[in-house]
């Protein structure tokens, strides 16, 4: 007994048999349903995804001897004919051997006559878009006015190549690509009535050597069972069709995905010792990859991926494992690599060096994963990121850079005061000030009650240039150009550089008597106030106050740096973005 290759025996002779082009039967059922059936049908796409196979199962539909209907019965003669092939009003012309205008012209003769037996003479033109130009002309003519007993059935991978004329005179169909799972099926559906021992991973690999169409996935089928017999095994299967074990990109990407270099590298053996190409390799990776990314990316894809059930359930569980950015990065590591083994010597070298890659990449954290993360920190308590800032602000409060009126300059260093003596005495006198600065008038009942001290140190020096800058801003400035030598109740003396500018406009008269009177009412007594001048390099000056701003700012940046370095928050970010500390900028430059 002769073999009957799969792709004849299981040709489709129902509508419903046919897979994967259910918007063609569709149509066509629902026209043969209302009694509006065109003259002449183009059927367009893809080799062996059901084109041949519609228009004899419309023929039947046709002319069944049980009425015409949405299904063929496939028992009556014409409808066994037809699946024979024997029907003589049903002609089948292959385009591409009678390209001729005599054969057209024969056919056009043929066109006259009525059908001898069925209900309708059906031509159907396989590979209609290799008829020459004249015949396309004289199949015009039968087509522009067609018997009424006649219809025509055009088949073509090519519709580009068939005039508009014609198209224009055609109800067109556009067959699809079969969607893999939908050939698995039918594959599932077929073994299983042959009894035949396979696994669905096999399967989907033959269906995927088929691409989309039918045919040549039987044809596929057909080779592995001359191979294997009824008993096939999937190593059976990949060696023969020379695929890749979709088993080893799940493994090569798990490697990548858990950082395992080691096992990564293995992964670049084993296609070696499989003995499979590694440029076939590095592109069967991409699609797998693409395949997770579009997963991904979208969550249900199945309208989107070529895949089998099966592939699709193992392949979801790997996606949810990989950041979306990382697959990205995956991608166009192996886009390269596949690139550049198109001209290396060395395309194992080159598949290694892309696997380590992979699996050494750095971590890409979401942005909201990353907010989150900081969200989190901040909530946690102290050492929170609102802590620093609070702190931060604390540290800007300005002790120099923009001394407002009112408020007491902080003192870095004190080690002349005592200590117990603080407390009170800054308290009294920056309230003493806040009320010079709200009124410009001190309180003189409250500064009364409190009991004058004898003696001033140097200390006071600041406290009492911002405190005549806060009434008298011009005033307070020329002493900022003034290093104080004696400060005390009793005695004011004020060194300033040889000529300064400063030291002549406090001599004029307005500017002594200003300033006597701001010290009459900062020192609860009337200190002696002396202005010298200073030779350079003098020993016994101070230095002037601003000198002594920009050594604090100085101190200030320095500190405010080491605070920011070393606070938990900070370290913390450092922590999750992995970066490094550049500059520390105060909230008040900005
Ligand atoms: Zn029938």
């Amino acid at each position: 007994m002769s073999y009957l290759v799969l792709a004849r025996k299981w040709r489709p002779q129902t509508f419903s048999d046919l897979t994967g082009q259910e918007h063609v039967s569709q149509t066509l059922q629902n026209a043969i349903d209302s009694g509006r059936i065109a003259h002449a049908f183009l059927f367009t796409g893809a080799r062996g995804v059901g084109k041949t196979s519609s228009a004899r199962i419309l023929a039947k539909a046709l002319t069944c001897e049980q009425g015409m209907s949405p299904e063929p019965c496939n028992v009556c003669p014409a409808c066994t004919e037809i699946t024979a092939g024997t029907a003589v009003d049903v002609l089948e012309i292959d385009g591409a051997s009678n390209t001729g205008v005599d054969d057209i012209r024969e056919l056009r003769e043929n066109v006259k006559y009525l059908p001898s037996r069925l209900r309708y003479k059906i031509f159907i033109i396989d590979e209609v878009h290799m008829l020459s130009t004249n015949a396309f002309n004289a199949l015009l003519k039968t087509l522009e006015e067609p018997p009424p007993h006649v219809k025509f059935i055009f088949a073509t991978t090519e519709p580009h190549k068939v005039p508009i004329t014609i198209l224009s005179r055609c109800q067109r169909f556009d067959f699809r690509r079969i969607p893999l799972a939908k050939v698995v099926g039918r594959l599932r559906h077929i073994v299983d009535q042959e009894q035949i021992a396979i696994s669905d991973a096999a399967l989907t690999m033959v269906a995927r050597k088929g691409d989309g169409s039918m045919r040549d996935s039987l044809s596929v089928l057909d080779q592995v069972l001359a191979f294997c017999g009824d008993q096939v095994r999937d190593e059976d299967v990949t060696s023969l069709l020379g695929v890749v074990d979709r088993r080893l990109l799940m493994e090569a990407t798990a490697a990548i995905f858990a950082r395992d270099t080691r096992a990564s590298l293995g992964i670049a053996a084993r296609v070696d010792e499989f003995g499979y190409n590694m440029r076939q390799f590095c592109g069967e990776l991409i699609d797998h990859l693409r395949n997770l990314l579009i997963l991904k990316a979208v969550g249900d894809a199945r309208d989107l991926l070529d895949l089998s059930e099966a592939e699709m359930a193992s392949l979801r569980e790997q996606a949810e494992a990989a950041p979306l950015d990382d697959l990205q990065r995956h991608l166009a590591i192996l886009l390269r690599t596949d690139a550049e083994m198109a001209q290396a010597s060395f395309p194992r070298l080159m598949l290694e060096m892309a696997l380590v890659r992979m699996a050494t990449l750095a971590p890409v954290v979401p942005v909201d994963e990353l907010l989150e993360r900081l969200k989190k920190i901040e909530e946690g308590g102290s050492g929170g990121v609102a802590d620093a800032r609070a702190q931060w602000r604390a540290g800007q409060q300005p002790a120099f850079a923009s001394p407002m009126p009112g408020k007491a300059p902080e003192r870095h260093a004190a080690p002349s005061t005592p200590a117990s003596s603080m407390p009170p005495r800054q308290t009294e006198r920056q309230h003493a000030q806040q009320q010079t600065a709200s009124a410009s008038v001190p309180s003189p009942a409250r500064r009364e009650a409190s009991a004058p001290e004898p003696r001033r140190t140097g200390d006071d020096w600041p406290d009492f240039v911002a405190f005549v800058k806060g009434s008298k801003p011009r005033l307070g400035s020329l002493l900022e150009h003034g290093s104080p030598l004696t400060v005390s109740t009793e005695r004011l003396e004020i060194g300033f550089p040889e000529g300064s500018f400063a030291l002549s406009s406090l001599k004029d008269g307005d500017a002594q008597a200003a300033l006597k009177d701001m010290a009459r009412r900062f020192f609860p007594a009337e200190p002696t106030i002396v202005l010298k001048n200073l030779a350079p390099g003098d020993a016994a000056a101070q230095p002037n106050l601003l000198e002594k701003k920009r050594a604090d700012e100085e101190r200030r940046q320095a500190d405010l740096k080491r605070t920011a370095t070393s606070h938990p928050a900070v370290s913390a970010a450092l922590d999750v973005f992995g970066g490094a500390l550049a500059e520390v900028v105060p909230i008040d430059r900005k």
